[in-house]
């Protein structure tokens, strides 16, 4: 598989450390507030990385933090934090607000079809983990204390800077936020592993440690997090393209000063989801959630249709009529799959067509993560005479295993037969009825039906079933 790296800023040769079991990591949301569709766009980008990983053969073990400490306002270490500015906002604890939000964060994956983490870690969570870390980076002279804080001093890093490619001028402009900032930092990107004192008097989340009772910075999670269930090296790490010059970037400088290893060997990273105004933030107040579409009548798998008719490293341009155009494909394609469903035929099955088109879609896929030809693929298949229709299906369930586009139904199926059992059952308590001439529970069975919108018609063969409206 080719996949582009950020580190090497080119397209490379997927090659696992250990075919055995590929490592992946995603940096998780922060749980103040709901999910916008470009945070969740990141999400099904990932989970087509994970699944696709997963179809050309590797075992694939992910790990996604819960951001739910830590993180404010500016991803720099300035401003407000964010999980008390939610807190306030609804009247809440912070711990509620985590709750909240971290519940609503899994709704909505799970109607997006995106497979969960296998390790999901909440930061909260790992708090004697981040001691111990920044205790080793303490001996090993990374760190300093200053107005009561513990900081990360990034001139102690060779190539702070080498995931971004930027000079350290371009990196504060690139980071530069409309925010305070600390002045206590020796250089403006130092970064905080623990803050003892909070500028928030109500901060409500503070831990003991060796520094003072407070509680960690942002970055620090997901190196320990992925430390401590990933080990010290891993494959594939993701996040979106606002990560790369701070988040990021401070993530490489400790992980690798406390282990002294190449830490990350292909780093991932997703563009954004734009709206009119740019970029899409949760802080400007509206925002757009998958709460806000179905409410408007859509799908979210319309929603997971139009990401992945993009490319993961192309910015996407959202509106309501460019969704309603994907929601109109989306539809037509599912009815395609539909009446192959209802129709079988007896051609003949062609072996080797069938492994053209798979092969063809598994090159899409390869190729970059190209989703959108992968698609193209997929109609092709469904359009084509080389195949009968019950080859197209099992290369559309082939297909769903990365798209996830329930091209199939199956839970109507299964719902569908599980009525049919139901309906049958009722039918043969109703001829018992009849045979023991309890007409009146018979007619009741019969009017039962009816209420759900099943006929019963007597035949000389039998009694049939039918659904109306
Ligand atoms: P957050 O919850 O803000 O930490 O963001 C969660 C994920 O969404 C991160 O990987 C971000 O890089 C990503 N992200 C944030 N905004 C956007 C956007 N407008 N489009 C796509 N991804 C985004
Ligand atoms: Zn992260």
């Amino acid at each position: 598989m080719k996949l582009y790296n950020t580190l090497s800023r080119s397209i490379e040769d997927f090659k696992p450390i250990d075919e055995n079991l590929v490592k992946m990591y995603t940096c998780g949301p922060t749980v103040y507030n709901y999910a916008h569709l470009g945070n969740l766009r990141m999400y099904i980008h990932e989970d087509v990385l994970e699944k696709t990983l997963r179809y050309i053969g590797y075992p694939v073990k992910r790990v996604m933090n819960i951001t739910d400490v830590g993180h404010l306002e500016s991803d720099a270490d300035d401003g407000e934090d964010k999980m008390l500015k939610g807190a306030k906002r609804e009247n809440k604890t912070v711990w509620e607000i985590a709750q909240h939000y971290t519940d609503a964060f899994f709704t909505d994956i799970e109607k997006l079809n995106i497979k969960k983490a296998d390790v999901v870690a909440k930061a909260t969570d790992y708090i004697d983990k981040y001691i111990e870390f920044i205790k080793g980076l303490e001996k090993k002279g990374f760190t300093y204390m200053a107005n009561g804080n513990v900081y990360f001093d990034i001139t102690k890093v060779e190539n702070y800077t080498k995931l971004s490619g930027m000079d350290l001028d371009q990196l504060r402009t690139a980071s530069r936020e409309d925010v305070d900032v600390d002045v206590h930092k020796k250089n403006p990107q130092d970064f905080v592993l623990w803050f003892t004192k909070s500028k928030f008097e109500n901060q409500a989340m503070k831990w003991d440690s060796p520094w003072g009772v407070g509680y960690p910075g942002w970055h620090i999670e997901c190196s320990v997090i992925s430390l401590v269930n990933l080990g010290e090296q891993m494959d594939i790490h993701c996040g979106g393209v606002d990560h790369i010059p701070v988040h990021h970037t401070n993530e490489i400088a400790q992980t690798e000063s406390y282990t002294g290893k190449e830490w990350v060997k292909y780093w991932w990273h997703g563009e954004f989801l734009i709206d009119n105004d740019g970029k899409m933030s949760k802080s400007s107040g509206e925002f757009l959630t998958l709460s806000l579409i179905e409410k408007k009548g859509f799908n979210p798998l319309s929603y997971r249709y139009f990401v992945l008719n993009s490319h993961y490293r192309k910015q996407l341009a959202f509106s309501f009529d460019s969704l309603a155009s994907a929601e109109n494909a989306y539809t037509k394609l599912k009815s395609r799959v539909k009446a192959i469903l209802e129709n079988a035929d007896n051609k003949e099955a062609n072996e080797q067509a069938a492994e053209r088109y798979k092969e063809e879609f598994k090159k899409c896929l390869e190729d970059d993560l190209n989703t959108a030809n992968a698609i193209t693929v997929l109609f092709d298949m469904l359009k084509t005479d080389d195949l009968n229709n019950s080859q197209k299906l099992d290369i559309v369930a082939d297909f769903e295993k990365v798209l996830s586009l329930d091209l199939l139904k199956e839970e109507e199926i299964e719902i569908h037969d599980e009525l049919a059992e139901y309906i049958e059952q009722m039918i043969q308590k109703r001829q018992d009825a009849k045979k023991n001439k309890d007409y009146q529970l018979a007619d009741s069975i019969r009017a039962e039906l009816l209420e759900k919108g099943i006929v019963l018609e007597d035949t000389r063969q039998g009694v049939n079933w039918k659904k109306i409206n």
